[in-house]
């Protein structure tokens, strides 16, 4: 069995939802088998719909209600849907069977509190070595770039929402 490697894609500028689906997709075509675990995302986006529709071997949990990051503080229902989010990522992690392991936005949740950075940490000690696990979102710890093997710092030269364009169907979402 080949060694599995911890990714971390973090950093303001677009990119690193994006990119861990795109390791899913080039990893898919490889016969490989993905999670892609989601903290606080709900609903169709349409990566997800895009899933569904081609590429049922991807397993997607999404652990959110609604759109946390867009419009309003974290309530108890919040905490618990992170709670229960991160028993099933640690339930794909260890006993899933999985080669890929994404959890998008980990990184936001424990930036909000909803988990706590020694939830990613253990996490990432938990990790069986054939699996590769990719923990995205802005605001990464330096404890979890530490304990990471490969580290992308998405930087933010321009991005048109300084200018006013929002989220896209298609591109953004
Ligand atoms: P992508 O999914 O396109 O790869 P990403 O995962 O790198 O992007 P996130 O940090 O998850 O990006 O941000 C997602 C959303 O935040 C986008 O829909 C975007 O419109 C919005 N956004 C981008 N820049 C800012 C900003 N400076 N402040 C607040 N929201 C932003
Ligand atoms: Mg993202």
């Amino acid at each position: 069995m080949e060694k599995g490697f911890v990714h971390v894609y973090t950093g303001n500028g677009k990119g690193k939802t994006t990119s861990a689906l795109g390791l899913a997709l080039r990893a898919v075509g490889a016969g490989k088998k993905v999670y892609l675990g989601q903290f606080m995302k709900s609903g169709k986006y349409h990566e997800i719909k895009a899933i569904g529709q081609h590429l049922p071997m991807i397993t997607v949990e999404q652990y959110g209600n609604g759109c946390l990051i867009c419009d309003r503080t974290p309530q108890a229902d919040d905490y618990a849907a992170a709670g229960t989010g991160l028993t099933k990522a640690k339930a794909a992690l260890l006993k899933g069977g999985y080669d890929i392991v994404i959890l998008d936005e980990i990184n936001v949740a424990a930036h909000l509190g909803l988990i706590r950075e020694q939830d990613t940490l253990g996490l990432i000690d938990a990790k069986p070595p054939s699996v590769e696990l990719i923990l995205t979102g802005r605001y990464a710890t330096l404890a979890i770039i530490n304990k990471a093997d490969l580290v992308t710092e998405m930087t933010e030269v321009k991005h048109y929402y300084a200018v006013g364009v929002l989220a896209r169907d298609g591109i953004e979402r």
